[in-house]
């Protein structure tokens, strides 16, 4: 297969009033993970930020944003609102919750960012996406992700009732463990960095600041920089959950746990 190539980011200049930008990603919220629901509306009380960005899989899953009406979204909904009232969040769809409408984030008081999206800020640029569209040796997921994509899929997948589409949500879930467990691709598929390279020159960004793979860690490759966000869980073993902060002084993790 060959690399896709770049398909233009959104630009998104940071106004000078922005000294602090956190970046946080894959935090799957679902309401069985109380302690990370709970660090999550910690770090939104706390966090002196001016502008968050939330890069993809805030949920684990969303079906349509009539999902917004259940008890636990809807809670999840009127914290993102109470949070939005008082700083710049933006937020990127992930795999999982890809259906998470503009209709959504507009009604939270959020910023819906396209992927990839540009930010100019502190001097730099910096590519935003979620990471999935780069994992090319998942060769499967990529043939669900172009399926899933299209407005007539979503189209015909949204006109299902609520009830069936929490009811399919529940058996894809389950069928993605299986494949992650099961399957190398996906097990090792990680960002294609020749392509995020290809990707960095075309934008004439510096850096690379994605999610999706869930292994944190911020190195260099083909004259770059390449960030990779931490996913959130302190529900199970190995409690972790990490934002990503960029100042004038530079980009540092600071761990939640
Ligand atoms: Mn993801």
């Amino acid at each position: 297969m060959g690399k896709p190539a770049f398909p233009g980011a959104h630009p998104l200049h940071a106004p000078p009033s922005w000294r602090c930008i956190d970046f946080i990603s894959d935090i799957h919220l679902h309401d069985g993970l109380p302690n990370t629901m709970a660090a999550l509306e910690r770090f939104l009380s706390e966090t002196p930020a001016d502008a968050l960005f939330i890069l993809g899989d805030l949920f684990e899953a969303w079906v349509g944003d009539d999902m917004r009406s259940e008890p636990y979204e809807a809670g999840c909904f009127a914290m993102l609102r109470e949070f939005a009232s008082r700083c710049w969040l933006g937020i990127m769809v992930g795999n999982r919750d890809f259906l998470l409408g503009d209709a959504f984030t507009r009604d939270c008081g959020a910023h819906a960012l396209p992927d990839p999206t540009e930010l100019h800020a502190f001097g730099h640029r910096a590519l935003l996406i979620h990471g999935d569209e780069l994992c090319l040796a998942d060769t499967k997921y990529l043939a669900f992700r172009a399926q899933v994509r299209q407005a007539a899929w979503q189209q015909a997948f949204l006109a299902h009732p609520l009830a069936a589409r929490l009811e399919q949500a529940r058996q894809m879930r389950a069928a993605s463990q299986a494949h992650q467990q099961g399957d190398q691709q996906a097990m090792y598929a990680d960002v294609d960095e020749t392509a995020a390279a290809a990707w960095l020159n075309a934008s004439g960004c510096d850096m690379l600041i994605h999610g999706h793979t869930h292994r944190p860690g911020s190195q260099p490759f083909g004259g770059h920089t390449r960030h990779v966000l931490s996913d959130w869980d302190l529900d199970h073993g190995h409690p972790r959950a990490e934002v990503l902060r960029w100042t004038q002084g530079g980009l540092q993790r600071i761990a939640l746990t």
